[in-house]
């Protein structure tokens, strides 16, 4: 019988469980396997320093060579997987060929969401999930001048600000009421505003697009519901993804919205996990503590990956390390530590004018996650501190600006 682990989706999360199989003490053949041709690579830069220029492609490699042979793992790149076979313990990949597998992997990721109206197929219509879609911004971006982003998330964002460091017009087209909506309390969607309306992007909020406009099969702008055309040479769509558990879906594994995996990152079947963007698990920091949710980040995707291979190889743990994540925009650095609720109250540290603050959320009484901007020695404090769900010193939050350790305590 076949003792070999098979990895499907070489990124974030494919590489750490490959990694983590070993740390395990996993003998047998360790094969990742991924669709794109490129080494495994970071993804966060290529929204920012790798769009903007100042990050070389070199300097985003996950893993180098040396690193790969030495843990005896076998990269097969360039290569899609196409079906799982649970009966007979195989994958198939493009083009026939049939691996056999002991133990399988989901980190299949995401996918992007795709706008559609009329004229989304446009040429210049562009999202931004890997390196070919950063290629493909960059090359537009040299050749454009104005360019306008759908979506004012993270991505969205990011993109604006790489963009308008690149020197082009740029228009931000939210449908929301406020910017980045999903994550962050009003306050901080205002100071975002701020931040990309001070470097000139042109910030439009609760507004709908209803068409991309063409000329000539290239896009020339987009049309607003409200009949409002913005002229541009490019549109970078950035309104979220969808979780690629197609393979997981056919093959007869639970999916909803993500393959659903236990707080180990096991399936239903005890020899697949699956692990990062394309996993739901229950997660102890969601509002509803252990719901099954999504979490799309690199830290989710390592932490989990490394939890799905101890799950694999006989150790079950939980996965509960508490969720963080990280947004650059022109030189702030904003970090997020734990996950927020809408129906948080907030505490405000620090002056937003000066851009060192930080978003206390109080949930019951205790510090539940803290948005940081200028400030990592509070987000690296959140990240210890939220463990043990504090209370908060309330009195003291406005004028302290000592360490965050200071204003809590146990309770
Ligand atoms: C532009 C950008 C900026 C980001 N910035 C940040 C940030 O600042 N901080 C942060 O924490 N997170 C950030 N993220 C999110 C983070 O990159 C993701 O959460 C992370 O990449 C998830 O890793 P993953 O391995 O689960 O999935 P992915 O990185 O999506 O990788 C999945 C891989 O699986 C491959 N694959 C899929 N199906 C198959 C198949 N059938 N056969 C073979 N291969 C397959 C795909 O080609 C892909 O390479 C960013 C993401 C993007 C796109």
């Amino acid at each position: 019988m076949v003792d070999r682990l098979v990895v499907i989706g070489a990124s974030h999360a494919g590489c750490r469980l490959a990694f983590a199989a070993r740390e395990e003490g996993f003998e047998g053949e360790v094969v990742l396997i991924g669709a794109e041709t490129a080494p495994p690579y970071q993804r966060p830069p290529l929204s920012k320093g790798y769009l903007k220029g100042s990050v070389p492609l070199a300097a985003l490699r996950l893993k180098s060579d040396a690193a790969f042979a030495e843990a005896r793992i076998t990269l097969r790149l360039g290569t899609t997987v196409t079906a799982i076979d649970r009966a007979a313990k195989e994958v198939v990949l493009a083009g026939g060929e049939r691996l056999a597998y002991s133990k399988l992997a989901l980190t299949t990721g995401a996918r992007v969401r795709r706008l559609s109206v009329p004229g989304a197929d446009l040429d210049g219509v562009l999202h931004m999930r890997d390196l070919a879609d950063a290629d493909a911004l960059a090359a537009a971006a040299k050749a454009g001048r104005r360019a306008v982003v759908v979506g004012g998330g993270f991505i969205g964002l990011e993109a604006a600000a790489s963009l308008r460091g690149l020197g082009l017009d740029v228009a931000v087209i939210e449908a929301e009421p406020r910017l980045s909506a999903r994550v962050f309390p009003p306050r901080l969607s205002e100071w975002l505003r701020d931040l990309h309306e001070a470097h000139g992007v042109t910030v439009r909020l609760g507004a709908q697009v209803v068409e991309i406009v063409g000329r000539d099969g290239r896009v020339a702008g987009v049309r607003l519901a409200d009949g409002t055309k913005v002229s541009c040479d490019l549109v970078v769509v950035g309104i979220g993804v969808i979780p690629a558990d197609d393979l997981a879906r056919d093959a007869g594994l639970a999916v909803d919205r993500g393959v659903l995996v236990d707080a180990s990152g096991l399936t239903a079947d005890p020899d697949v996990a699956a692990a990062g963007d394309c996993a739901r698990h229950p997660n102890p920091w969601a509002p509803r503590p252990g719901a099954p949710i999504v979490l799309e980040s690199v830290q989710n995707a390592a932490d989990q990956a490394r939890v799905a291979a101890a799950a694999l190889f006989g150790r079950p743990t939980v996965h509960d390390a508490v969720p963080w994540f990280w947004s650059d925009q022109y030189d702030a650095k904003i970090q997020m530590a734990g996950l927020p609720d809408p129906d948080d109250e907030i505490l405000l540290r620090g002056d937003p004018a000066s851009g060192r603050f930080s978003l206390l959320h109080l949930r019951d009484g205790r510090l539940a996650a803290v948005d940081s901007v200028g400030w990592p020695q509070d987000h690296m404090a959140a990240r210890r501190l939220l463990a043990t769900r504090p209370v908060v010193d309330r009195a003291r939050v406005e004028t302290h600006t000592g360490p965050l350790a200071d204003l809590c305590s146990p309770g």
